[in-house]
């Protein structure tokens, strides 16, 4: 996906999106809206909310809110249920309209942004592919009902 780097400035801290509603989902609960039409590789937002190392990810347990988190390349995590902003709402797809990326500047905690994989009309759900990876994963308990063609059938990453 090297085509798709991001090319917009990068926010020295995590900016709340503004291009972003809030309503219920035909999908699944509360979802994502594009406030406006946006062009591929728009920007969306920051995915924000608490973040926990690699060691304090160790220690908990996740289960109750695992589609909330974010997982980096460091091991530590974003946790979107507590104190994320509207990013957190966008649902899974198999087929997704929005890419996530780690970025990782020089110095402090890497972050990830939320790009329009596509152009997105105005009022369109917004998704992102998950693709969890679930410690001791079991795809059946996390059922994807996306109905896009292809469908993996779980929001779990699908197995190499
Ligand atoms: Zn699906």
């Amino acid at each position: 996906m090297a085509d798709l780097q991001s090319t917009h400035p990068m926010p020295k801290t995590p900016t709340l999106p503004t291009r972003i509603e809030v309503r219920s989902s035909e999908i699944h609960g509360t979802g994502a809206f594009a406030a406006k039409a946006l062009r591929r590789g728009s920007f969306i937002g920051c995915y924000t909310g608490r973040r926990y190392t690699a060691d304090e990810v160790a220690a908990r347990e996740w289960d109750h809110a695992l589609t909330f988190v974010f997982g980096l390349s460091d091991g530590s995590v974003i946790d979107g249920a507590e104190g994320g902003n509207a990013t957190r709402h966008i649902n899974h797809s198999c087929a997704p309209n929005c890419v996530a990326y780690e970025i990782e500047p020089e110095e402090g905690d890497p972050w990830i942004e939320i790009e329009a994989l596509r152009p997105i009309a105005a009022g369109s759900e917004l998704f992102l592919d998950y693709g969890l990876d679930v410690w001791d994963g079991d795809p059946d308990a996390f059922p994807c009902r996306c109905g896009s063609e292809g469908c993996r059938g779980t929001l779990l990453a699908a197995a190499d």
